[in-house]
């Protein structure tokens, strides 16, 4: 056969392979860090929409009547569940028939509030694996706002702070597609090895960005305390967290004062905040001890498009980074 006669072969034949390959599965992710990791697994078979868009604060965050109309069309849900998402609960009413998968089961989980121990060294130990009976009370469908929510011992929904939590959810993601679109069971199996090998990189990437911070100034004290894992994976401490374990959370005028004295005592040079929440309580305390904020921390949502935290391994690696410099 010439190869121009093959050229318009393929190119006849083509479109047809593409229709065929058509999204097999239509998937709604509660947040926009996790709908990237689902993108990651699902390639091309499957189309994966977020519910809180980039930049915005998932714990404050409600469902419009649109989103609730997404999900209800929706063949599966991603949830990273831990109690974060209080609005699930509302949404699988309207939604009864789809499919709610918890991505973080499997995933050993850290209480909130573990820097309250001083006299531990590494206070921040797991409380056992998210899924098991009795680690942590599901809290999704308990209005919010509640004061003892967070409280010392509660589970901490940040997992993805830390790569390798990444890499459960993405294997859990790769199962849940695999049992909703079994034709393609091994694609997506294959895909989310191929991407927790990227996360294995980016995990030793961070660990080198992080290698400038000195043992002694491996302290953290971030505006709402969302960087335990992060803290628990590279050897740092997280002295406190300013609002505590939830955007909505408001520190009293002794929290705001302790954490001052403790900034003055452990001679920390900044302290962090984020884009998606105000950094109000953070400047206070900066200003009173004479360190630097640095308010540009992506907490709970990657950038826009073309912002620097895109991407779950650009969200990352920024975050590393502004630590990095900061700290080291
Ligand atoms: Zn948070």
């Amino acid at each position: 056969m010439k190869p121009s006669i093959l050229c318009i072969l393929l190119l006849a034949v083509l479109p047809f392979t593409a229709a065929a390959q058509e999204t097999a599965l239509t998937v709604v992710a509660t947040s926009n860090i996790l709908a990237d990791v689902a993108s990651h697994v699902g390639g091309d078979l499957v189309s994966v929409t977020a519910l809180i868009p980039p930049g915005a604060d998932g714990h404050a965050w409600q469902p419009t009547p649109a989103d609730v109309l997404k999900v209800a069309q929706a063949d599966l849900v991603l949830a990273v569940g831990i109690g974060y998402e209080t609005f699930l609960g509302g949404l699988a009413e309207n939604a009864a028939d789809v499919p709610q998968v918890i991505v973080s089961n499997g995933i050993g989980i850290l209480p909130f509030g573990g820097h309250d121990h001083e006299d531990e060294e590494h206070a921040e130990e797991h409380v056992g694996i998210y899924g098991e009976p009795g680690v942590c009370e599901d809290r999704a469908e308990e209005d919010h706002a509640d004061e003892e929510e967070h409280e010392h011992g509660a589970c901490d929904p940040h997992v993805w702070t830390d790569p390798n939590n990444v890499i459960i959810w993405a294997n859990n993601i790769a199962e849940a597609f695999a049992a909703a679109d079994p034709a393609n069971a091994e694609i997506y199996r294959a895909r989310a090895a191929a991407y927790a090998d990227e996360l294995k990189t980016l995990d030793a990437e961070i660990e080198h960005i992080l290698a400038v911070v000195p043992e002694e100034r491996r302290v953290l004290v971030t505006n709402h305390e969302f960087l335990s894992y992060f803290a628990h994976r590279y050897g740092f401490r997280v002295v406190g967290g300013i609002l505590g374990g939830s955007t909505l959370d408001e520190p009293d005028p002794q929290t705001l004062a302790e954490l001052v004295k403790t900034v003055r005592a452990l001679n920390i040079p900044a302290i962090f905040a984020e884009v998606s929440a105000s950094s109000r309580f953070a400047d206070v305390i900066a200003s009173e001890a004479g360190i630097m904020v640095v308010s540009d921390l992506y907490s709970e949502s990657l950038s826009g498009a073309d912002g620097p935290a895109s991407t779950y391994a650009d969200y990352l690696r920024y975050n590393a980074q502004k630590i990095a410099e900061a700290l080291g």
